[in-house]
């Protein structure tokens, strides 16, 4: 394929920055792929992975004659960067994100962007409970979406830049609010994830004695919720931090329902239990027929 991109720099090379190297790579997206990573020992992995031609220390020297600047750090580390590579980056250059979050991106980023400089967030809904250089693989966002949010205004021609990138990469991109984004995904990834942590943190609370039972049944659906909440600490930690209002929002309707059904099991009405449970199998299969279930492999799961 013909290069997209003269010379992409991915500042910070984890489980989505090198997942992306290695797209980029495989399918021939970009002339040049650098990469800024914040610990000697990433940047040594990074190299030894052939992931990027070289790897800097300060993301502004990686960004100098880049047309694609990347931000694949956790969403709470994005001003900081922006705010030292924004006096080098050339006039035209797309900067695009990953993070998991829409609107905290748009407004810690983009004030640090020269005029001429298009900011295009996306979030690729692809990932795994691993981390690092090592965690990630080309294949990622195969079949996956890919969600951008270009804020008013953008240019449409960087916003289309971009989309064609993960297009590349295999996946389908929508385009939407970033508001409506961080609403959608308060849902789909965000509750379910502080729902997981909640339940493998009760569990530890347990006893010793039945901690180890709690282990050894974990078979009976426990197992998926520890999966969940053995995901980066830190990168979930800024999740909950900049995506608050609409996380709070949907964690109340989810109270409202949770506390709808203890009352269903309090007074026995097996009729409520059912016809929920009827509702959100159905739910489950309409994610299976739109190929959105994941692998069917207990190590791979699909996060986002
Ligand atoms: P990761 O594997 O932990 O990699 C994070 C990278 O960011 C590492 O290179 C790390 O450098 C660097 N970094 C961390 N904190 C930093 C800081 N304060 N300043 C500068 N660099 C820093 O994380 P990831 O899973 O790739 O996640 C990256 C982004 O993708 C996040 O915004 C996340 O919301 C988003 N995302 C994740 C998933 C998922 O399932 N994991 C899915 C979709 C989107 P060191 O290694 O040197 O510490």
């Amino acid at each position: 394929m013909t290069p997209l991109f003269d010379r992409v720099a991915l500042i910070g090379i984890g489980l989505i920055g090198s997942s992306l190297a290695r797209a980029i790579r495989r399918h021939g997206l970009a002339g040049t792929v650098v990469a800024a990573a914040r610990s000697e020992a990433t940047r040594r992995k990074a190299l030894d992975l052939d992931l990027a031609q070289s790897v800097y220390a300060d993301p502004a020297e990686a960004v100098a004659g880049a047309d694609l600047v990347v931000l694949a750090v956790p969403v709470g580390a994005n001003a900081a960067i922006a705010e030292a590579i924004g006096p080098h980056l050339a006039k035209g250059t797309v900067v695009t994100d990953v993070g998991s979050v829409k609107l905290a991106v748009i407004r810690d980023v983009g004030p640090h962007l020269a005029r001429g400089v298009h900011l295009v967030p996306g979030h690729p809904i692809a990932g795994t409970e691993h981390s690092g250089p090592e965690a990630g693989f080309a294949e990622l966002f195969e079949n996956r979406h890919c969600i951008l949010t270009p804020p008013p205004g953008c240019d449409k021609q960087a916003s289309e830049r971009v989309a064609a990138l993960w297009r590349a990469c295999g996946s389908e991109v929508s385009f939407m609010e970033a508001n409506y984004h961080d609403k959608v995904l308060a849902i789909t990834s965000h509750l379910p994830h502080l729902i997981a942590y909640t339940i493998v943190g009760t569990a530890s609370h347990l006893e010793e004695e039945e901690r180890k039972e709690v282990v050894r049944f974990s078979a009976g659906g426990f197992r998926d919720f520890t999966r969940i909440a053995a995901s980066d600490p830190v990168m979930w930690r800024d999740v909950f931090l900049n995506n608050r209002d609409a996380v709070l929002e949907m964690l109340q309707r989810f109270t409202e329902d949770l506390t709808a059904l203890q009352r269903a099991i309090r007074w026995g009405e097996g009729n409520v239990l059912q016809e929920q449970f009827t509702k959100t199998r159905a739910i489950r299969r309409s994610i299976v027929e739109a190929g959105q279930a994941g692998r069917f492999d207990p190590r791979e799961p699909e996060k986002g």
